[in-house]
């Protein structure tokens, strides 16, 4: 006697306004069903896996995995997989939707234990809302601790469901409503809260928030007679950078990574160096508009990698005022900063100390 669990990946999606059906939308680099099915097969709890879809899906792709074609409704999809199972000696069924891809092994290891001890185990979360019932035209408040909002998989006792279903006219929207209403005992477990049910493509985008990269360069030349800034710090040195602005290339360089991360061009589109507008511009205060476009645009910075290249100063004495400094001026934290320093041998304008350049790569979270 063994365990199966059967993935019901064969819905309409009725609520989810796409072409393409939301159990095949791409998550994560992969189909939103598959997340599910990879957590069933690295359980090692199933001898046998069922997906019930009404899409063809390469056998070869999916070994060792039964692949059966499902139903109109969520039930008929449902006795499909019962009827297939019939005779295989299956002693348990984790009936599991592929809207849920956040599905945990730990999960299902609490719904193993507890299949020990009952026929039919539920997971659940109690409403963190307010919870008001509609009757007739009257709305009543509901205590929302009483309230059970069930989750998959919910697991049975094959023979049991398999009962119930054979003699079951009803629609159905879960396999706990069937056993609740022939009056049938459930175990219900507290689920998880990660494990969520996606219904719109708004979901789906809250999911599904996406990486972008952006990488910068800048080089000056080194003069005398001016304040050398790096990352919008005064640093005590032989030369300044010379620029149009106070030449701070740290920060030129992530003005550009940011930019290019957001697909919005680069520093010149903003400060044109023919403009005597910007003239001596602070490069600190160049940043303000990046980061106002960062905001609008709902992208958050994940990490900013930085490469100072330059003979001296020496950036090991440096860092840690450059790290502070900028993880002031783009609000975030210090860890999500690094600055490496390089030199050059010597070689070239930037070995003699005539220059300084630097390169940036960020990425960004929308
Ligand atoms: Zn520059």
């Amino acid at each position: 006697m063994s365990d199966c669990f059967i993935l019901l990946s064969a819905g309409k999606s009725k609520r989810f306004k796409s072409k393409i059906n939301k159990q095949f939308i791409t998550y994560k680099n992969k189909p939103l069903f598959e997340h599910s099915l990879k957590i069933a097969q690295d359980s090692k709890l199933f001898k046998r896996i069922l997906v019930v879809t009404n899409k063809k899906l390469k056998k070869k792709k999916y070994k060792g995995i039964d692949i059966i074609k499902g139903g109109i409704e969520r039930h008929n999809s449902t006795q499909n997989a019962l009827h297939f199972l019939k005779n295989k000696k299956i002693k348990n069924v984790y009936i599991h939707d592929a809207a849920r891809p956040n599905l945990s092994i730990n999960l299902l290891k609490k719904l193993r234990n507890n299949l020990k001890k009952n026929s039919a185990v539920v997971p659940y979360l109690n409403s963190e809302n307010s919870v008001k019932y509609r009757n007739n035209n009257k709305i009543n408040n509901l205590n929302r601790d009483k309230v059970l909002l069930t989750q998959t998989p919910q697991c049975f006792n094959f023979i049991e469901i398999f009962d119930l279903y054979k003699n079951n006219k009803e629609k159905i929207t879960d396999e706990a409503s069937l056993y609740l209403n022939n009056n049938k005992k459930i175990k219900f477990i507290t689920g998880d809260k990660n494990n969520f049910k996606i219904t719109t493509v708004d979901d789906l985008k809250y999911l599904k928030s996406e990486t972008y990269y952006g990488i910068g360069f800048d080089v000056h030349r080194l003069i005398k007679n001016k304040k050398l800034f790096l990352g919008g710090v005064k640093i005590p040195f032989h030369s300044g950078l010379k620029g149009h602005s106070d030449g701070d290339v740290i920060i030129h360089a992530i003005i550009d990574s940011l930019l290019g991360a957001m697909k919005k061009g680069d520093i010149g589109t903003y400060y044109p160096s023919n403009s005597s507008k910007f003239k001596n511009i602070r490069s600190k205060n160049m940043l303000n508009p990046v980061l106002k476009l960062l905001n609008n645009n709902n992208f958050s910075i994940n990490n900013i990698d930085i490469n100072l290249i330059c003979e001296n100063p020496k950036v090991s004495k440096i860092r840690y005022r450059i790290i502070n400094s900028l993880s002031k001026l783009l609000s975030i934290n210090r860890n999500l900063i690094n600055l490496k320093g390089k030199t050059v041998e010597k070689l070239g304008i930037i070995g003699k100390e005539h220059a300084i350049a630097c390169e940036v790569i960020c990425s960004l979270s929308k």
